[in-house]
């Protein structure tokens, strides 16, 4: 124990020498006493003897006395190291070489007071050793555990290291108490740029009412989510961050998340949409005029044979099925020919022209007017007897009859008529209907004529 009391001196500078000199004088009579104070502090204590190369280099040291806190810390029985090298006692026991070396660097080969932080292998227990040096080839240390701190800060540490949301802390009023390394990778600001300033410095101007009322809202709700605003980068370009916060006494926990990609995506796809519903529009208008086109007769707007042959099969069965009456007129102009002989086809086809408008004036809704070719008009009428059709064609002959067409003049028209029977086949409808026509043009032209329902 004498080598402690001496190595205790030794560790003194002169000025507290002289002050403890007369507590020295003390102790010095009293070893015993001193050994117990040094043995049963709580405060764990080991001394070194540092151990020269040929050439005077240090290259290990010896462990010359610990003390029984030492011993509980460390986990360690005094007799298995005591007297031994250190590398002897902790071969590659230190997780951090680099470190390590540093430590032993200042206190044995600078001779100077130094402190590192272990962690013991296989014991998790974090160690603060405090150095300073004796003498030569003396140095001592005291040790701390610094488990609970130390635990505690480098987990925090490594949570927001490797978190690839911005997390950040903040005051109530939104000023950064902390912001981890996302915020320079995806933000471009160092943490020390961001760390005691205001929200407002890097919100976009227009964004700051709603995040101001958003932090209004977290001091009652406690919790938010989904919150979108726009954050500058470094280079001056704003990023949409995405927020999530949680407010907790004096403190706001956020995590925010970079979706300006994301939300320009769905932008573009967006707009995408916009054009695909305006083509599809425009599709489906072009569809409509070309449909028009593919059953409108191109000279006088009334349907052509095409449509005819889609719908005909539909009205009939209707009228079937309803056991309603459907009846066809068929209209052609008298002496036709003589108009395009006379004044040329031109005149001929102004005159088709103005049948056709003449025929649509003089019809309802639910008929149907095709020009089947030349100057022959188709006209079904649903829901109508041969009769009734009998007096429509009657009125159509009148009004051709009175019509002054322009060039051709004054031109008249024959027309059969024809009720379809139940069941009837289109084409002998149709038959009768052109027998009807023929008996019209045989009698006199310019008339109507009936056919008569077969029995
Ligand atoms: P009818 O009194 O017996 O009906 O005599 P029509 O001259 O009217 O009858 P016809 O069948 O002998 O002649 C029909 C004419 O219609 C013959 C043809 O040149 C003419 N024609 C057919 N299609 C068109 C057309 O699209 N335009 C013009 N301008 N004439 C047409
Ligand atoms: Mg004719
Ligand atoms: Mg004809």
């Amino acid at each position: 124990m004498n080598e402690m009391i001496i190595l205790l001196i030794v560790s003194l500078s002169e000025k507290y020498f002289e002050i403890l000199k007369p507590i020295w004088e003390v102790f010095s009579l009293q070893a015993e006493v001193y050994e117990q104070f040094f043995i049963n502090s709580s405060t764990p204590y080991s001394c070194h003897k540092i151990l020269f190369d040929g050439n005077g280099i240090p290259f290990d040291f010896e462990f010359i006395a610990i003390n029984k806190a030492y011993e509980e810390l460390m986990d360690i029985k005094g007799e298995n190291i005591l007297h031994k090298r250190f590398y002897e006692v902790f071969p590659n026991s230190w997780e951090d070489n680099e470190k390590w070396e540093r430590f032993l660097d200042d206190t044995i080969r600078n001779q100077k007071p130094s402190q590192i932080d272990i962690r013991r292998a296989n014991v998790p227990k974090w160690v603060r050793i405090i150095s300073f040096p004796l003498n030569n080839d003396l140095y001592g240390c005291i040790y701390f555990d610094v488990t609970k701190e130390y635990l505690q800060d480098n987990e925090i540490e490594g949570f927001l290291k490797v978190n690839i949301d911005l997390l950040s802390v903040m005051d109530i009023h939104g000023y950064y108490i902390r912001v981890n390394q996302a915020y320079e990778r995806i933000l471009g600001y160092k943490a020390e740029e961001i760390e005691g300033k205001s929200f407002k410095l890097l919100v976009h101007e227009e964004d700051i009412p709603k995040t101001n009322q958003i932090l209004e809202q977290l001091k009652d709700q406690k919790f938010i989510s989904s919150f979108v605003n726009r954050t500058r980068h470094k280079d001056g370009t704003y990023r949409y961050l995405e927020w999530r916060s949680e407010i907790n006494g004096k403190y706001i926990y956020s995590s925010a998340r970079d979706i300006t990609e994301h939300r320009k995506l769905e932008r573009e796809l967006c707009e995408k949409n916009k054009n695909l519903a305006r083509l599809t529009e425009e599709l489906k208008e072009k569809n409509k005029i070309l449909k028009n086109l593919a059953i409108t007769d191109d000279l006088t707007g009334v349907y052509n044979r095409h449509f005819l042959n889609e719908k005909i099969k539909i009205k009939m069965d209707q009228a079937d099925i309803e056991n309603r009456p459907i009846s066809m007129v068929i209209v052609d102009l008298d002496y036709f020919k003589k108009v395009n002989d006379t004044y040329g086809h031109p005149v001929g086809d102004e005159v088709l022209k103005s049948t056709g408008n003449l025929l649509k004036q003089l019809i309802r809704y639910s008929d149907m007017i095709i020009r089947l070719g030349g100057e022959e008009f188709v006209i079904i009428l649903p829901n109508t007897t041969v009769d009734g059709a009998y007096n429509i064609a009657e009125r159509i002959r009148q009004k051709i009859e009175q019509y002054n067409y322009p060039v051709a003049g004054r031109l008249t028209a024959s027309l059969g008529v024809a009720q379809k029977k139940h069941s009837e086949s289109f084409e002998s409808w149709y038959e009768r209907t052109d027998s009807a026509l023929y008996q019209a043009k045989e009698s006199k032209r310019n008339c109507v004529a009936k056919a008569t329902i077969p029995s």
